[in-house]
């Protein structure tokens, strides 16, 4: 079912889903299965899978050779997809991003997802590799989340790609990403907007939004987004802190800022078991309030570690 139709039927109430990453290679599905389990009590009407590019490092040989050699570290997202629904009976959201395929392998990605029954994928730009500086599209691919929808809306419109017969209509439901305290590249808010709207007029009918800890940040940016035209369901991203080092690494990677109280509390922690507590206790009060100002869905970035989302759940649901 689309995940715009799970919105509408819950007439309302706050929905609970989450977020998993594809186990790091060589791990069976079980892990997969592990990181599920012990939230099926919450009735998640939809899992995402994240989607990971393939990187690179250079291999020095005795020649003197250089060898640059690919790999990829979490692979699986559409098969885990498939385990999902095969096994929870619920959507499986794959992320669809840019990095690392050409337009082709896009289609035939598609095309597989379409025979699996998968009706929304979240469309991404990706992440840059971790050996690059900043975001390289790949040859003969995409350079934006944009393009990429344009493509995801040509198939469900019956536009493939080197087809020009009526081709079988695809009805992907299209999630996009949105960034409430803006996307790190973009050189303000506004233009940020502009490209978001962009999306949204293209065909998506949903926005996950990057993690924050402010609820403020939220509420301003549901607000922003009403006024500039953008009325589709914006569901909240949320993390739990589980340790102290995300006081550094999350503000560095996901470009986001922690409230001060939250800083200060974790800063007098003297274990880091501390720190759990106040990680949990600090968003089951942001959850409260997120369903009181009537957020469609608390989405979960679980890491596919489940404990602190399901102490977070067992207090809110
Ligand atoms: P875009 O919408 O393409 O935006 C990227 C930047 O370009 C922005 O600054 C925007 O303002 C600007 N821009 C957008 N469109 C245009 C245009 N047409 N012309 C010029 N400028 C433009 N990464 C992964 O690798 N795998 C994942 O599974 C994954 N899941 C995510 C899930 C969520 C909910 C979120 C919030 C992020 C996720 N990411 C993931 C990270 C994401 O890929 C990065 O934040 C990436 O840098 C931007 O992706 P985007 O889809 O927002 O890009």
């Amino acid at each position: 079912m689309k995940i715009t139709d799970h919105i509408k039927n819950a007439k309302g109430k706050t929905l609970f889903s989450f977020e998993l990453l594809p186990p790091v290679k060589g791990k069976s599905i079980q892990a997969i299965y592990n990181a599920i389990d012990p939230l099926m009590e919450f009735n998640p009407p939809f899992i995402d899978v994240t989607y990971h590019r393939e990187d690179y490092i250079y291999k020095q040989h005795e020649t003197g050779l250089l060898e640059k050699i690919s790999y990829r570290k979490r692979p699986g997202t559409v098969a885990i997809c498939a385990a999902i629904i095969n096994k929870y009976k619920v959507d499986a959201v794959p992320h669809l991003i840019c990095g690392g395929f050409t337009k082709e392998e896009t289609e035939n990605a598609l095309i597989d997802l379409q025979f699996l029954g998968i009706d929304n994928v979240l469309v991404l730009r990706g992440d840059a590799r971790h050996a690059d500086s900043s975001f390289i599209p790949t040859p003969g691919g995409h350079a934006y989340a944009t393009d990429l929808l344009e493509q995801v809306m040509n198939m469900n419109n019956g536009r493939y790609l080197h087809e020009d017969h009526d081709a079988f209509k695809t009805d992907f439901c299209i999630g996009v990403a949105g960034y409430p305290e803006k996307h790190f590249e973009a050189p303000n808010l506004k233009t940020d907007f502009k490209y978001l709207k962009k999306k949204v007029d293209m065909g998506a009918e949903f926005i996950v939004t990057q993690m924050f800890f402010d609820n403020s940040k939220y509420v301003d940016f549901v607000k922003k987004c009403r006024e500039n035209g953008i009325n589709v369901p914006i569901i909240p991203g949320l993390k739990p802190i589980t340790s102290s080092k995300q006081l550094i690494s999350l503000p560095k990677v996901f470009h986001i800022d922690l409230p001060e109280d939250l800083s200060e509390a974790i800063h007098n922690c003297k274990s880091e078991a501390e720190v759990k507590e106040v990680g949990i206790e600090f968003m089951i009060t942001q959850c409260k309030e997120l369903v009181k100002i009537g957020a469609p869905v608390l989405h979960f970035y679980t890491m596919s570690n489940p404990e602190p989302t399901k102490r977070i759940a067992q207090a809110i649901f």
